[in-house]
């Protein structure tokens, strides 16, 4: 049997494997702190839990509308307009599995073999790779440290050819945690305002998770909402990962086409899910805002405790809930087994089988140079794992 070519094309989630190389050592009888992977160590909120059950109880069993039921269609109108004041219709809206099939319908819906779709290092391993699986070109924009990880209009200008079909980011950023001000984005909405045919995907995910300033949506900027996408989801704010609600506002045309994909590929997402979803969306957001509190405590922890690591240097993330420290002073060290650490990959490895901590390289996200840590995990945790780590990293010669 000989397997598509398309397969050869991407890699799978480095998030992914990194968790399943850490059960793998766990099952081993090691203790391994999972520090890899994105999602809230929350519980659903009480009021979301209820209206699961209820639609259990009232049997939403049947097959539901591809692009999600149009009172939940309803129910993102009334969030986008109470949390970011934009005004869509049901008619914008297709709810997914999960963002990432959101992204994945936007994808196929738009690139074509030989488009470019702009994406700003760092960089959500899966943007990336659902270009290559549509045949597109990713035209990175390297952001670092020194700039906060977040491009500038000039470095926008520049990557723009005449194929660019797409531009595409998150803010808040996985994996750097960087927020866009409004100013900084209407920097970048006047490049866009040059090119009216390049769509931009907007992947607010991690809105309700930041620190300081709250994100703008790029759709709120004159001119732009007749072209941005935005992709948001119920798996971060409030800690529905397995849940899998994902959704997108989209001019009419797009979300017709993701709708088109989605009736052949999946159909429409899980019923209770989305029974669930219309109360999320629509009731106060305490819950999650507590769980942003107690992230805000662990980011300022696990900041100061990088920090003391000689070689380490980050920024304080504006928001998501990942450090994303620079690592490259450890590359061409030598473990104490003799291997010589040559790159973000190997570090990671190494992190894992020496202080069996999980984590994942900054090569999968574009930035080579760092790794990304998640402190979605208990203060305890972190403070043990990040304890583990430096040590490890002290044995390094
Ligand atoms: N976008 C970003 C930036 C993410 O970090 C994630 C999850 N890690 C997603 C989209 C997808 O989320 P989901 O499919 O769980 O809705």
């Amino acid at each position: 049997m000989v397997l598509a070519s398309r397969l050869q094309r991407f890699n799978e989630p480095e998030t992914l494997k990194m968790a399943k190389l850490g059960r793998e050592l766990r099952a081993q009888g090691h203790d391994v702190i999972d520090l890899s992977v994105g999602e809230p160590d929350f519980d659903v909120p009480d009021h979301i839990q209820e209206a699961a059950k209820k639609a259990i109880d009232d049997n939403w069993s049947h097959y539901t509308p591809v692009a999600g039921y149009p009172d939940l269609r309803e129910a993102v109108c009334t969030k986008l307009k109470r949390d970011n004041n934009l005004d869509y219709k049901a008619e914008n809206i297709v709810v997914s599995t999960g963002a990432k099939q959101s992204l994945a319908n936007i994808i196929m819906a738009l690139v074509d073999e030989g488009d470019e779709v702009v994406i700003p290092t760092p960089y959500w391993v899966t943007y990336a790779a659902l270009v290559q699986l549509c045949q597109g070109k990713v035209v990175e924009i390297k952001t670092d440290l020194e700039c906060g990880y977040k491009i500038t209009p000039a470095q926008l200008e520049a990557a723009i050819t005449p194929r660019t079909k797409v531009f595409m980011f998150s803010s808040p950023c996985n994996p750097s945690g960087a927020v866009y001000s409004t100013e900084e984005l209407e920097g970048l909405a006047e490049v866009f305002r040059k090119y009216p045919n390049i769509a931009i995907i907007s992947d607010e995910i991690y809105e309700y998770i930041t620190y300081g300033q709250k994100p703008v949506s790029i759709a709120s900027l004159e001119g732009m909402k007749d072209r941005t996408i935005i992709v948001n989801g119920l798996s971060k704010g409030f800690a529905m990962t397995g849940w899998r609600i994902g959704y997108i506002a989209a001019p009419v045309a797009i979300a017709k086409a993701c709708e088109k994909i989605q009736g052949q590929v999946t159909s429409g997402t899980n019923s209770v899910a989305q029974r669930a979803a219309i109360i999320a969306l629509t009731a106060p957001l305490d819950a999650s805002e507590a769980m942003v509190k107690e992230f805000a405590v662990r980011r300022k922890r696990i900041v100061e405790l990088l920090l003391q690591i000689d070689g380490v240097a980050l920024a304080e993330p504006d928001g998501a809930f990942y450090a994303f420290p620079r690592v490259d002073k450890f590359f061409g060290k030598k473990a104490e087994d003799g291997s010589v650490i040559s790159n973000s990959d190997d570090l990671c490895m190494y992190l894992l089988n020496t202080a069996h901590v999980s984590t994942v390289t900054g090569s999968a996200f574009g930035n080579p140079e760092c790794i990304r840590l998640s402190f979605a995990n208990s203060l305890g945790n972190i403070e043990k794992a990040v304890g583990r780590i430096k040590e490890a990293l002290a044995k390094l010669n």
